[in-house]
């Protein structure tokens, strides 16, 4: 880790979205890091890019709180910037989905309350990026390119994919639309998605990240889970000291979240929460036990007997790759692989609308009679269809020899 990493994260009790009470403590937070003048200097644009994954009201925790984007908008102002409310969310990207989103999420009163503008423009652009090491080429919204500065506001949420959705996984969010669906097509194995996601982090390098705490969502997130109380707002520079603190903050030991594992092994971050400076109120009083993981989380190497662990990775490294002694061919280890992992299904509430089947990165899903099936074989459960389904009719239940070794949770 850089020495120069600025490793403090701003923890503050806020209790509800009353907005006064949320600015209030946005400013306390902002306050206890040398307030919003240390990252924003007159007259730049500041691009605030809260998480607008789907169309939904913000009671249902999928989104970041219009609350929250307000008031760090009109922090912003207050130091001279300019501030634009700028995201790409799942599916098509363009102005009308844009406006029924903003809508939706509340982003409208946002921009009223904040004085902020909100970004209709819907173009993006190819960008290369040499130093990536998965990624040497970007595709980013034109919003960002067109910013001074990106202050990021993710809500923390639990991830099928990923574990925990907050600082990192947010700027997922800032490829456009549909083109997301290559970048899953691309990086299929979830480790290399995670080194993904941290080289389009080294890209956009946001000065600051203020992370909705107020309610989380737990379970089958990042949409289909459950809004939960924690009653917090955290802030800092650094995306990955900030996801740190808020894994502790749900009681996630914060390895356990596969991007900060990836920056753990790039050296960006030790993954401690002992090497994060926590400023605020203590930790103690505001963490939330027995916050309920995503059903379908990465297989644990630690509840498979060893002998299976060795089967799928040869040495039973975690992030998938290999030392080349495998006892059992590709083929068979990706067969293996996927009886352990939850896979997709179209449920009850499936009505055949085909959106999953225009998402789908691999095109497992066909639309038979009316329901969608998806072809557990093709599938490289990126979950895409979980998240993006209009009716949250995607159920996610392990194949049989998943259920043997690691229990019969479905959803
Ligand atoms: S699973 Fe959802 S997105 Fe797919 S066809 Fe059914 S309702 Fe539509
Ligand atoms: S079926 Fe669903 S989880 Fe599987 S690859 Fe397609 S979108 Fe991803």
């Amino acid at each position: 880790m850089s020495e120069e990493t600025d490793r403090r994260v701003g923890l503050v009790r806020c209790a509800d979205y009353d907005r006064e009470a949320v600015e209030r403590a946005t400013r306390r937070c902002l306050d206890l890091l040398g307030g919003m003048g240390a990252f924003v200097q007159p007259g730049q644009r500041v691009l605030l890019k809260p998480n607008l994954v789907r169309a939904m009201s913000p009671d249902r925790a999928v989104t970041t709180h219009p609350a929250v984007v307000a008031a760090v908008a009109r922090l912003v102002r207050e130091a001279g910037g300019h501030p634009i409310i700028a995201d790409s969310p799942g599916g098509p990207y363009s102005a009308a989905i844009l406006r029924l989103t903003y809508r939706k999420t509340g982003m409208d009163q946002a921009a009223a309350w904040g004085e902020a503008e909100l970004n209709y423009n819907a173009e993006s652009t190819q960008v290369s990026y040499a130093e990536g090491l998965t990624l040497r080429r970007l595709d980013i919204i034109q919003a960002l390119l067109d910013a001074d500065v990106v202050i990021n506001l993710p809500k923390l949420k639990t991830h099928n994919l990923t574990t925990l959705t907050v600082a990192v996984k947010n700027l997922f969010g800032l490829v456009p639309g549909s083109v997301k669906i290559g970048y899953h097509a691309k990086l299929q194995e979830n480790w290399r998605f995670c080194e993904g996601l941290i080289d389009l982090l080294t890209y956009v390098k946001p000065a600051l990240h203020i992370v909705d705490a107020v309610v989380g969502m737990e379970g089958n997130g990042p949409s289909g889970g459950d809004p939960r109380p924690i009653g917090a707002l955290l802030a800092g520079a650094d995306a990955l000291a900030v996801d740190v603190a808020a894994a502790a903050l749900v009681d996630i030991p914060p390895l356990d979240v596969p991007t900060t594992r990836a920056a753990a092994q790039r050296g960006l971050t030790t993954g401690r929460l002992e090497d994060i400076v926590l400023l605020g109120d203590p930790l103690a009083e505001l963490r939330v036990p027995g916050f309920r993981r995503g059903a379908a989380s990465a297989v644990d190497p630690g509840l498979l007997p060893m002998a299976l662990l060795r089967l799928l990775t040869g040495s039973g490294r975690e992030n998938g790759q290999s030392n080349g002694h495998h006892s059992l061919p590709r083929m068979a280890r990706d067969w293996l692989g996927h009886q352990l992992v939850m896979a997709p299904k179209a449920g009850k509430k499936c009505i055949g609308c085909g959106y999953c089947v225009k998402h789908c990165p691999v095109g497992a899903i066909q639309v038979v009679d009316g329901l969608a099936h998806m072809d557990t074989n093709k599938c490289i459960r990126c979950y895409c269809c979980h998240e993006l389904c209009p009716e949250l009719a995607v159920e996610l239940k392990r194949p049989w020899l998943g259920r043997l070794f690691m229990g019969n949770q479905a959803t």
